[in-house]
């Protein structure tokens, strides 16, 4: 979505609204496609005392699997969005600016990074998911498997001592 910014970065306290649905349905994650529904973008685009805000926020449901025991799930996400937008950089070290290229200012790109960078490193069906067996595969959220338990090797040291 193209947001024109020419009368915001000119008249302090003017601002647009932001409320549109990007389509992410062709992003890869975790090698799924987890974004089937559009991700709904709400907030506004304000030039508060002379500094032009990004506040929203994208919602949106994804479709995965468990990282642990490749249960299907469904988790609802809401990512905060907030940047300050400017047209010159002088402070090159401040990463919450963004220089924006054009006053016909394309969100697209910055929301979809936004959303990337918010993804916890594991999603799991619940919070203690036993995940699978390695040698047998069985769910071990279903009960325990018939597998025998691999020794500890500290242990297993233990015992040969014990034994002699
Ligand atoms: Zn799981
Ligand atoms: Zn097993």
């Amino acid at each position: 979505m193209v947001f024109e910014l020419e009368p915001v970065f000119n008249n302090i306290g003017y601002s647009i609204p932001v409320d549109y649905s990007l389509d992410l349905s062709s992003e890869c994650f975790n090698s799924l496609y987890p974004f089937k529904d559009p991700v709904t973008v709400k907030g506004e685009i304000k030039n508060e005392a002379g500094i032009v805000l990004l506040k929203a926020s994208a919602a949106f449901t994804m479709y995965l699997d468990c990282d642990r025991c490749a249960a299907p799930i469904t988790r609802r996400m809401i990512v905060p969005l907030e940047h300050v937008l400017v047209t010159t950089l002088n402070d090159e070290t401040n990463d919450e600016l963004i220089l924006i290229e054009s006053l016909s200012f394309e969100a697209d790109d910055l929301i979809r990074d936004d959303i990337f960078l918010s993804m916890p490193s594991k999603f799991l069906c619940r919070e203690d998911c036993k995940g699978l067996c390695p040698s047998c595969g069985k769910n071990l959220n279903e009960g325990p498997c018939s597998c025998k338990k691999p020794v500890d090797p500290r242990l297993e040291a233990l015992t040969q001592l014990l034994d002699k």
